[in-house]
């Protein structure tokens, strides 16, 4: 235990009336729960047991990423991704996806949904919406049913959208000129003397848009590219999909990475990924350099209409028209069919660090820290856009927003419209030029996509997997050591409920945390005895994180 922990109210040596003269504020209360690495901001959800028909009001963690609004929550998830990013890392064997053979129970249910899926097709042909109607709240009960029972993947929907136009072969531009492998089905690099397990670090960045200073501001704002720059931060994580596929292809064997996003203090996004085994050098820079995105988008260049000159909404033809002539305009599908080039390329930048690791060294811990050192930040915190942010820093974040507001982020974005073009689901409650994507917000600063990639094959598992396994850990080492919870195997099943605020069974807040706090306190006494019980020595930092995550 640290120094900090001297301060700390030891909940578990007091008295029952020692305990409520404590002063409970919400803040002391929130305070005290940090210290203790519980949620501060938990959810009061009622637990019944089905057996004994006991209820009690359970502090159910919010389960949030960002230290801005849970810090306790947001450190949890981060030590949880670097297990994840560890574990994967240098594994010297194949992963075996092991899959379990469907129930006849599953089975069942899936052939009851193919029979319902024929029937809804057959009564939409004939018109019959009621039919429709009724069939599609049996399958949404059935698909309910299906995943209670563990079916993962995707389910045919009952309406499945129309194929995408098929490009001409003119427009297929994508493939690199890069040498081109048959990818093999292994994962894992090269095993040098069946000792060493080397690993690859790579850190890539796009392009410059203009010269920045040290804060990351543009000293020219007038030059600066601000257009490409806002471009390139949308259309990145389809530029880095196309990586990942080109690296594949190019060495010949099933490349597994953890890779993250974050902003550089220009406002760019930039990725760090660890790969399991080694690539060389100069091969990874041929990729890179290789590398491009077209977007087959129509082209945004000119607005066409403004927010306080919109297109209007023609009811009858439920569609958007000119404001002046009425003519109906062309939709996303209708404007793409005519484009002789994109409407954007993204590139990286000539910037590629590439970095060789060795499984289980000092470095490799070291990088793990650095991949996931910004994940419970939010991306404009992360750019250093925080309170001691300088005016200029602000100003380029400002000029840089005011582009994206202007730049379409998915052919659903109703910012086409400022363009002249429907979006997918153009309706009459869309707003022109009002988008709700991330990536218009100014926090987001574009960059909308996931902030941490992980390949299938990384670790092998999801991160339920993994959060699962740690409380096995933590139950298996209890259960050696003789130790039971308190509530054990017998009690339950149980019946979750959510909880109104207004519910006269729900304590005050600050009850709650201190609820949750002395419940913590309780599991990490037994889970210290049972881990000198088991080993003897004191627990080193490595386990007491192990129970972090369990608890
Ligand atoms: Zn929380
Ligand atoms: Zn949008």
């Amino acid at each position: 235990m640290t120094d900090t922990a001297s301060n700390i109210v030891d909940l578990s040596r007091m008295t029952h009336q020692q305990r409520a003269a404590l002063p409970l504020s919400t803040e002391v209360a929130q305070v005290i729960a940090e210290q203790h690495g519980v949620c501060i901001r938990p959810l009061a959800m009622r637990r019944i047991d089905t057996t004994t028909g006991r209820v009690d009001i359970i502090p159910v963690p919010c389960g949030s990423t960002r230290q801005d609004q849970c810090r306790p929550c947001a450190d949890k998830a981060r030590r949880l991704r670097m297990a994840q990013c560890r574990e994967g890392w240098h594994l010297d064997t194949e992963p075996v996806i092991k899959r379990a053979t469907p129930s006849t129970e599953q089975q069942e249910l899936m052939a009851a949904r193919a029979d319902l899926l024929l029937a809804y097709s057959q009564c939409r042909a004939a018109g019959d919406e009621d039919s429709c109607e009724q069939i599609a709240d049996s399958v949404a009960e059935l698909d309910g049913q299906l995943r209670a029972l563990g079916v993962r993947g995707r389910l045919a929907p009952l309406d499945p959208a129309p194929k995408p136009v098929k490009r001409s072969t003119r427009r297929r531009q994508d493939a690199p000129n890069l040498p081109r492998r048959p990818v093999e089905r292994r994962t894992l690099g090269q095993v040098f003397a069946g000792r060493y397990r080397p690993s690859t670090f790579v850190t890539l960045t796009l392009d410059s848009y203009g010269k920045v200073d040290a804060h990351g501001a543009a000293i020219d704002p007038d030059t600066y590219d601000y257009r490409r720059a806002a471009r390139d931060a949308i259309h990145f994580p389809a530029l880095v999909d196309r990586f990942w596929q080109n690296t594949r292809r190019c060495v010949g064997w099933d490349v597994q990475y953890f890779g993250t996003v974050e902003p550089q203090k220009r406002g760019a996004p930039h990725l760090h990924a660890a790969i399991r085994g080694t690539i060389p050098r100069a091969e990874l820079r041929a990729i890179t350099a290789a590398t491009y995105h077209q977007v087959w988008w129509p082209p945004h260049d000119q607005q066409i209409y403004t927010q306080q000159r919109p297109p209007v909404w023609d009811t009858r033809a439920k569609t958007f028209t000119d404001p002046d002539t009425g003519v109906p305009l062309p939709t996303f599908d209708q404007a793409c069919q005519e484009l002789t080039e994109p409407a954007h390329v993204v590139r990286f930048g000539p910037q590629v660090h590439v970095k060789g690791i060795l499984g289980g060294t000092e470095e490799a811990g070291r990088h793990i820290g650095y991949l996931t050192k910004y994940l419970t930040k939010s991306i404009s915190h992360a750019a250093g856009l925080g309170e001691q942010a300088t005016e200029a820093h602000r100003e380029h974040a400002r000029c840089l927003h005011a582009e994206l507001l202007i730049t379409p982020c998915s052919p659903r974005c109703p910012i086409w419209l400022l363009y002249g073009i429907q979006p997918h689901g153009a309706r009459h409650s869309t707003t022109p030029g009002r988008c709700k994507g991330k990536a218009h917000k100014p926090e987001h600063l574009g960059i909308a996509g996931r902030r941490v990639l992980v390949s299938r094959k990384w670790s092998n598992k999801t991160l339920d997997d993994h959060r699962a396994e740690r409380g096995q850990f933590v139950r298996q080492l209890l259960e050696q050591a003789g130790i039971h919870p308190a509530h054990g195997p017998q009690d339950g099943p149980y019946l979750w409920e959510r909880t109104a605020p207004a519910d006269p069974d729900i304590p005050p807040r600050p009850v709650l945390l201190m609820q949750a706090v002395a419940e913590r306190q309780r599991w990490k006494a037994e889970y210290t005895a049972a881990q000198l019980a088991a080993t003897g020595p004191p627990p080193d930092t490595n386990r007491s994180a192990t129970f972090d995550q369990a608890a």
